[in-house]
């Protein structure tokens, strides 16, 4: 379990606040974690800030030097910039700003050759690159099938970007869900068992005559536990305050450093609003 401090805006001012992080599951590329004592505002712009503002290493630019396949050098290329890259934490510059004028230079971009002759399918893992620390995160994802004869020759340039920018820079997917509340009205209740039986993903079970959710987690808030009981004894409703986050790495980084660079990219933006606005 993990306290932070945080700072949010209520109001008309600052507050200082602690919100909780609970990491429930971490396992390779997905992490399952519940934010409580926080906010819808917050927990969304934490969602955001992990897809739009977290930099990740893509293809950006490719450079045919043969293509006989039945596919457009463009489709090819959007293919190739969609293939997951795995991204060093440290050690490339943005484009822009490292000073070459190109985006080219060895310090903000890697360079990925293919060479393959059919019959054959070209997969990712035939990508050779300048850094043994940036390829791709999987070998096996098929770029295009070659006939006899057919001949894929290329050089790929890839980048650090943003998700802002374009999906292929995406370090994965970061959505959440707000945490059930499962309300009975005890004395409503006439123990009927109906909301047990109504229960989609079997989380309701009678003890001692009155339903209980053995797992408030596994509730998908279908709200047929509520519509089934007919002395009407059950709300579903939400907590505002807690979240379940769920991340799901596309491999480039691990989903725990996405965590940390989209807290990090919100805490530089909130100093330099605050930055601007001393200026004021
Ligand atoms: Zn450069």
């Amino acid at each position: 379990m993990v306290a932070d401090v945080l700072v949010v805006v209520e109001g008309d001012g600052y507050e200082v606040k602690k919100m909780e992080l609970e990491i429930r599951k971490l396992e390779g590329d997905e992490m399952e974690f519940v934010l409580s004592d926080s906010n819808p505002a917050f927990a969304n712009a934490l969602r955001r800030a992990a897809m739009r503002e977290v930099p990740v290493i893509a293809i950006d630019e490719v450079e045919f030097n043969a293509n006989d396949s039945a596919m457009y050098d463009e489709i090819l290329a959007h293919r190739l910039a969609l293939v997951p890259i795995r991204t060093p934490l440290k050690g490339y510059a943005l484009p822009g700003e490292c000073g070459c004028r190109e985006g080219r230079c060895p310090k903000c971009s890697v360079s990925l050759t293919l060479k393959r002759e059919g019959p054959a399918t070209a997969l990712s893992g035939d990508l050779k690159s300048t850094d043994e620390g940036v390829v791709p995160v999987s070998g096996s994802v098929p770029i295009i099938k070659l006939e006899k004869g057919q001949r894929l020759e290329l050089t790929a340039i890839a980048r650090l970007g943003f998700g802002k920018e374009h999906a292929k820079w995406q370090p994965g997917v970061v959505a959440y869900k707000y945490i059930p509340v499962f309300e009975l009205n005890e004395k409503a209740c006439n123990g009927c068992g109906a909301c047990v039986k109504a229960c989609p993903v079997n989380v309701i079970e009678l003890v001692g005559k009155k339903p209980k959710i053995s797992d408030i987690m596994l509730c998908t808030m279908c709200k047929a536990c509520a519509e089934a009981c007919p002395p009407k004894a059950i709300r579903i409703g939400s907590d505002p305050t807690k979240f379940f986050f769920r991340v799901e790495s596309s491999g480039a980084l691990p989903p725990g450093q996405i965590l940390l660079k989209a807290m990090g990219a919100l805490g530089d933006k909130l100093d330099e609003f605050s930055k601007r606005v001393k200026k004021l």
